[in-house]
């Protein structure tokens, strides 16, 4: 923190997402994840098979969600969860299990609006995959964002082609970029989400990454560190080859993460920056640290720097 008040609004040195959702909602609002049992095109044979290298769902799918369970049920159970440790008193529809728009638009108009028929749901946050998303669907969101809060968030994971081959995603980066840039002007909320640490990508093309993103019509941007997972490819590859992967230590990942937010669009608001995956799941990197941890040492990182979100900002024309 400093004295100087930015231009979002406070004297936290970067523009952070629950500061966004405190002057959105005036209440409490908590996210209750969803699994509607969706697959992905790079698993179900449409793109390719296998998914993303470094894929595993289960390390970030909450024990209430299950698709055995209907969109109702999880969210009675979501809030049943919550009430007892926040008392948050509404909900945001998360669906966020594999890619949440691959289907046919009756299926994901029926199960968004199961969502949003709770009286406790006031939105709905939907993850997927840039490539997975038509134009139909995009104008129904519109519609529904007239009256709640509707937020897509994209996996671009990386602006750089190669990566996205190494990690077979199935898609391009100019796929992402065209997604975003149709999706924007239509009162959704757009999230997009990197991965640091990617095959083919170093850490100066990570950080032009984040960059570049942050011209885009996002609204928010989340990213992480790269995390090698059991029962993955990935794992098996990096068994064989360690050597091709850039594995951040803590201490440098705090560093990079504060010369991205140097250098990012600070209308931009950051939710995220590293992820934990459950004990078991982790092969590497180990930094046995939880993500408030992490805030705090990047607050005082930012503090020791002198910077803020945007200083040395240049908008791309
Ligand atoms: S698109 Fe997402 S859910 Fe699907 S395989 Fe890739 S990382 Fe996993």
């Amino acid at each position: 923190m400093t004295d100087k008040q930015f231009q979002w609004g406070n004297n936290k040195r970067y523009n952070d997402f629950p500061s966004l959702f405190k002057r959105r909602f005036s209440e409490r609002i908590q996210k209750i994840s969803i699994d509607a049992g969706f697959t992905c095109p790079n698993r179900d044979g449409t793109k390719g098979v296998g998914g993303c290298t470094y894929c595993n769902n289960n390390s970030f799918n909450p024990a209430y969600c299950s698709p055995k369970k209907t969109v109702t049920e999880q969210i009675a159970l979501g809030i049943d969860f919550f009430n007892a440790k926040y008392k948050a008193q509404r909900y945001l529809a998360y669906f966020q299990a594999y890619s949440n728009t691959y289907g046919t638009l009756d299926h994901l108009k029926r199960i968004y609006e199961e969502a949003l028929s709770h009286e406790k749901v006031v939105g709905l946050v939907i993850g997927t995959r840039p490539d997975c998303v038509s134009d139909a669907l995009l104008v129904y969101l519109e519609g529904l964002a007239k009256d709640y809060y509707i937020s897509m968030e994209y996996g671009v994971e990386s602006l750089n082609n190669d990566a996205l081959k190494a990690i077979n995603r199935g898609h391009t980066y100019q796929e992402a970029e065209k997604t975003i840039i149709r999706t924007s002007g239509r009162g959704i909320h757009i999230g997009a989400h990197l991965v640091n640490g990617l095959p083919c990508d170093t850490p100066q093309m990570m950080l032009e990454h984040a960059i570049s993103l942050s011209n885009l019509p996002i609204d928010t941007l989340k990213m992480h560190q790269l995390q090698i997972l059991n029962h993955t490819t990935m794992a098996k590859e990096y068994e064989v080859n360690p050597e091709k992967f850039h594995l951040f230590e803590m201490e440098e990942y705090l560093d990079f993460v504060v010369d991205v937010i140097e250098r990012i669009n600070p209308e931009v608001s950051l939710e995220r920056f590293i992820n934990q995956a459950p004990k078991g799941w982790l092969i590497a990197p180990k930094w046995g640290i939880k993500n408030f941890e992490f805030v705090a040492k990047l607050d005082k990182k930012l503090v020791e720097r002198d910077a803020w979100q945007g200083k040395f900002f240049k908008k791309i024309p």
